[in-house]
């Protein structure tokens, strides 16, 4: 199965993503993460790709079609995949298009208020990235990460600033590809209105649509 997360930022794509993969046995794929790795890898692509990310830029379509074509190719991709935070917009969508043919696209529908307060309340450990929320995944003591005791502390991109931009973002150039799969007949709406709704019930919710036996 082929599938596309969509939604805005904190609608929970990537929590979901994460969750869906083993059950659904196919893996979930990041752009962002693709990126990271082949800078890692110190390739000639992972050095372009680290001079556009010291100088804070976007990477170019054409460089993320070419790793996500290379990723989609790889063995485990066979039965499918899960694509969590790509396409962003039409452009990159028609791009995805000419690569593979997507079965499903998950649009995530969250009030704008959960989008906000979830950011306000989280939490991420400086030294090892685990992530807390103050409202429902508090750390055992305050301030403390439970798994290596670094200090918890609340960052860039979820202060308010970076989550309102990112919020723009996605309603200029991404909204658009709501209309673009729902033309297409792929599109499947799974909404949420509460802040403090179990991932795994949301999951079962996309299982039931998907037709997927649990
Ligand atoms: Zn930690």
């Amino acid at each position: 199965m082929k599938i596309i997360m969509l939604g805005p930022p904190n609608s929970g794509k990537g929590s979901y993503a994460l969750r869906l993969s083993p059950i659904l046995g196919v893996p979930s794929i990041s752009t962002g993460d693709l990126c990271r790795e082949e800078v890692a890898r110190g390739t000639e692509l992972g050095k372009k790709i680290k001079e556009i990310m010291n100088k804070g830029g976007l990477q170019p379509d054409e460089v993320i079609i070419k790793m996500l074509d290379n990723r989609l190719k790889k063995e485990d991709c066979k039965k499918g995949f899960i694509l969590d935070g790509y396409p962003r917009t039409l452009k990159q969508a028609g791009d995805l298009e000419k690569i593979t043919k997507i079965d499903y696209v998950l649009n995530l529908v969250v009030p704008k208020w959960i989008l906000f307060k979830r950011a306000s309340l989280r939490e991420t450990c400086e030294k090892c990235g685990e992530i807390y929320n103050l409202g429902y995944l508090k750390p055992k003591r305050e301030g403390i990460c439970d798994k290596c005791g670094g200090k918890l502390i609340q960052r860039d991109d979820d202060k308010e600033v970076a989550v309102k931009k990112r919020f723009q973002e996605y309603e200029e150039k991404t909204r658009p590809l709501i209309e673009f799969y729902k033309k297409k007949g792929i599109l499947l709406n799974v909404s949420n209105n509460k802040i403090d709704t179990p991932p795994e019930i949301v999951v079962n919710k996309i299982l039931d649509m998907l037709g997927v036996k649990k």
